[in-house]
């Protein structure tokens, strides 16, 4: 049974193997955000189905750590070879649900197959420590366990590649997990589940539960979850650190971000706007990498120039259209929350250089808002401050890089940050100095690959080890010390 197909009016939950209806009665509409047609609709789930999802997972576990690991990564290759094969249908899924451009929904189907083929080195990844000798005739060894139950809570705006940072790693290391998707992206969720079951996962080792904050915190307070991969806004990403630590969960939780561009005088600058463009207005400002201010040092009127043409030639559309970069946010009350943000930048004394409210009469029927941007912001604005998630620029001005560097420490986040420039000095101050978790030396959004560490500073994270790389494999295993002596 194909869960996607059109003509299912309520999604399902994935628990024990099996599509269940959830206890609920309660759904949520899921629009295409292009459109604002129907696609779906979603079940507000119970902690009632949570639980159900959490024993089977439990249940689960009991086998499933007992898998020899080679065994666990040839499910992993097996998946990856469905989902390589499944690559523009999930790319076409995410169109449909997100609104992203098809281009940056296939390289996100692509992002989250690198993670599943990370996680298929568990075998070698999982290997642990051994030292002869600690002592006259002691060894020690360290051996590396699964925890148990891992819960996932994860955000709209990458429907593919966030679980899959998440689930094939948790999975590979012999855990077993329930996965909450986002109630506004859901469909994706459940093709990623059908096709791990065929791979060969067995029944409640990979489960969905679908729905809003009953279903956050049925996980949160469950006390057979043992740890809790989250990625979402920061207000959220907070109180799910602070809910789930309380209850002694091992938690990481990534959160909000406003990344700062430094472009220098040097700067090659028809390579930076080119890179600026994309960074700031690919999938309409929403992503956590996105560039969300530019720090301008020194006079340079002609980069500003470049930038607003750059703006002015954005194709705003449909993402199913090869031409478009500029796709609508994902839901009319987002952007109506933006909108307010662009109001409070013109009240608080930012110039309005590129106003993207006039391309919304031509596009009525779906979230669109066209390129805007914002010219001397200065650190206090609310525009500079809070991350608005949506096709925004806010330009700031410094005189040097210190004076910039400054505008990035005020931030409360600390994602990602990228400078444009060729100067050996510059470089270095930046990458000593900037305090955000991603750096881009003249890349425009320097999202890591699976196998290093993915994840921010300051209120951009909260935890100790960031999603995939080491940090992933140390985040869903525990380590065992075994101290033995051998006498004569
Ligand atoms: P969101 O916080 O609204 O939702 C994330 C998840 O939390 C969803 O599953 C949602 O159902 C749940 N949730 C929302 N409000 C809740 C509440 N009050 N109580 C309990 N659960 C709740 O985030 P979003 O709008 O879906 O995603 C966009 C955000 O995610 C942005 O802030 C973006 O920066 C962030 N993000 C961060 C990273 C990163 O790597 N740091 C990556 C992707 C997205």
């Amino acid at each position: 049974m194909s869960v996607t197909k059109k003509d299912t009016t309520v999604l399902q939950n994935f628990i024990n193997g099996v599509w269940v209806s959830s206890n609920s009665g309660q759904t949520l509409n899921v629009p295409n955000p292009a459109t604002n047609e129907l696609l779906t609709k979603v079940p507000v789930s119970t902690k009632e189905d949570v639980n159900q999802a959490v024993a089977a997972a439990k249940e689960a576990f009991n086998k499933w750590k007992k898998v020899p690991v080679p065994k666990r990564a040839r499910i992993l290759f097996k998946y990856h070879s469905l989902l390589t094969d499944s690559h523009e249908e999930l790319a076409r899924l995410i169109v449909q649900e997100n609104g992203k451009a098809y281009k940056e929904a296939y390289g996100e189907v692509q992002r989250g197959i690198e993670c599943v083929e990370f996680a298929s080195g568990a075998p070698t990844l999982m290997m642990g420590e051994t030292l002869s000798g600690i002592a006259e005739e002691i060894d020690s060894e360290m051996f590396r366990y699964p925890l148990g139950v891992v819960g996932g809570i994860t955000p709209f705006n990458f429907p593919m590649m966030v679980p899959l940072w998440m689930f094939p790693l948790a999975i590979a290391c012999g855990n077993t997990f329930v996965l909450k998707p986002s109630e506004r992206t859901p469909i994706l969720a459940n093709r990623l589940a059908e096709l791990f079951s065929e791979a060969g996962a067995p029944p409640g080792v990979l489960n969905v539960v679908h729905g809003a904050h009953d279903v956050v915190n049925g996980l949160l307070d469950h006390e057979d979850i043992a740890a809790i991969s989250f990625v979402g806004s920061q207000p959220v990403a907070k109180y799910v650190y602070e809910r789930a630590a309380s209850k002694g969960k091992r938690v990481q939780a990534l959160s909000g971000a406003k990344n700062h561009h430094i472009v220098m005088p040097d700067a090659d600058m028809d390579k930076a706007v080119q890179h600026i463009i994309s960074s700031t207005f690919g999938s309409a400002g929403q992503r956590c990498m996105a560039c969300s201010a530019v720090v301008v040092v020194g006079d340079n009127e002609p980069f500003v120039k470049t930038l607003i043409k750059k703006a002015d030639e954005l194709i705003i559309g449909n993402g199913m259209d090869d031409e478009v970069l500029l796709t609508p946010v994902i839901r009319k009350e987002h952007r109506d929350k933006v909108l307010g943000y662009i109001e409070k930048g013109i009240a608080e004394g930012a110039d309005l250089i590129r106003d993207g409210r006039r391309e919304m009469s031509d596009h009525t029927e779906g979230n669109f808002l066209g390129a805007t941007i914002f010219d001397h912001v200065t650190s206090e604005m609310t525009i500079a401050k809070e991350e608005i998630f949506a096709p925004v620029l806010s330009l700031l001005r410094a005189s040097d890089l210190d004076e910039g560097l400054e505008f990035i420490r005020k931030s409360r986040y600390g994602n990602g940050a990228t400078i444009y420039t060729n100067n050996a000095k510059a470089i270095r101050q930046f990458r000593e100095e900037a305090d955000a978790g991603m750096l881009g030396i003249n890349v425009g959004v320097p999202a890591t690959m699976a196998f290093f560490p993915f994840s921010g500073w300051k209120d951009s994270f909260y935890g100790d080890l960031h999603v995939n790389g080491k940090d992933g494999l140390n985040f869903y295993t525990r380590k065992k010390m075994i101290t033995s002596r051998f006498e004569a």
